[in-house]
C-alpha cells in the first residue's frame, strides 16, 4: 500500500498540466483605422514568447482584444497609465501594441517595449500590470522579454540572456534554469488568480 502511494506520488508531476496563460493583444490603429501591426508580426512575437515560456511549463495562447485603440505614440507616463482603462479583465495578460514608445528617462529615445504598472490615481485601476510593445521593436524577442518581467524576472547581464537589458548581444537568447523556475512559480500563482476572476 505504501509502495503504491509512493509510486503514485512520483508519477504526479507528469500529470500536472501546463499553466495556461492567455494574452489579450490590443493593437493600436493608425489615422486611417489600419492596425499598426499585422498577424505575421504578432505571430512572430507570440511564437517566440511561447517557446521561451514553454520551458517554464507555461502554455501561452493569445487572442486579439479587437478594441482598435486609436492611440498614437505613447510619449509619457500618463499615456502609459491611460492604457490601464483597457486592462480590466484579470483573466488575461494585456499586451498593447503601439506605433512608438518613448523612453521616459531619455529625451528623444524610443523603447522596444516595457512592462508597466499603473501608477495613476484611479482607484479601480490600481495594481494593473501590462505590457506595451512598440511596433518598431528592435527584436522579435521583445514580448518574451517583457513577459519575463511580468512573471517576476529582473534584468541580467549575460551575453545571450533573454533578460539582458538593451537587447541581446549574443546568439539566440534564452532563460536559465533559475529564471525558468521563477517564471513557473509566478505564472502558476497568476493563473490561479486569473481562474478565480472568471
Ligand atoms: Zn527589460
Amino acid at each position: 500500500m505504501r509502495l503504491a502511494t509512493l509510486a503514485l506520488a512520483a508519477a504526479l508531476p507528469l500529470l500536472v498540466a501546463a499553466t495556461p496563460v492567455e494574452l489579450a493583444i490590443h493593437v493600436a490603429v493608425d489615422d486611417a483605422g489600419a492596425p499598426v501591426a499585422d498577424a505575421a508580426w504578432l505571430d512572430e512575437q507570440v511564437g517566440l514568447a511561447a517557446q521561451h515560456l514553454a520551458g517554464a511549463d507555461v502554455e501561452l495562447t493569445w487572442r486579439d482584444a479587437g478594441d482598435a485603440l486609436a492611440t498614437g505614440d505613447v510619449d509619457s507616463v500618463a499615456e502609459r497609465d491611460a492604457l490601464a482603462a483597457h486592462a480590466g479583465d484579470r483573466a488575461v495578460v494585456h499586451v498593447f501594441v503601439v506605433p512608438r514608445l518613448a523612453d521616459k528617462d531619455v529625451e528623444g529615445a524610443w523603447l522596444s517595449g516595457v512592462h508597466w504598472r499603473y501608477g495613476g490615481g484611479a482607484r479601480r485601476q490600481q495594481g494593473r500590470r501590462y505590457v506595451i510593445l512598440s511596433r518598431e521593436a528592435r527584436s522579435a524577442h521583445v514580448l518574451a522579454h517583457e513577459l519575463g518581467h511580468f512573471f517576476g524576472l529582473a534584468h541580467t547581464d549575460t551575453a545571450d540572456g533573454l533578460m539582458t537589458s538593451g537587447g541581446q548581444r549574443g546568439g539566440e537568447p534564452s532563460l536559465d534554469a533559475g529564471q525558468l523556475r521563477t517564471v513557473k512559480r509566478k505564472a502558476r500563482a497568476w493563473a490561479k488568480r486569473a481562474r478565480r476572476s472568471r
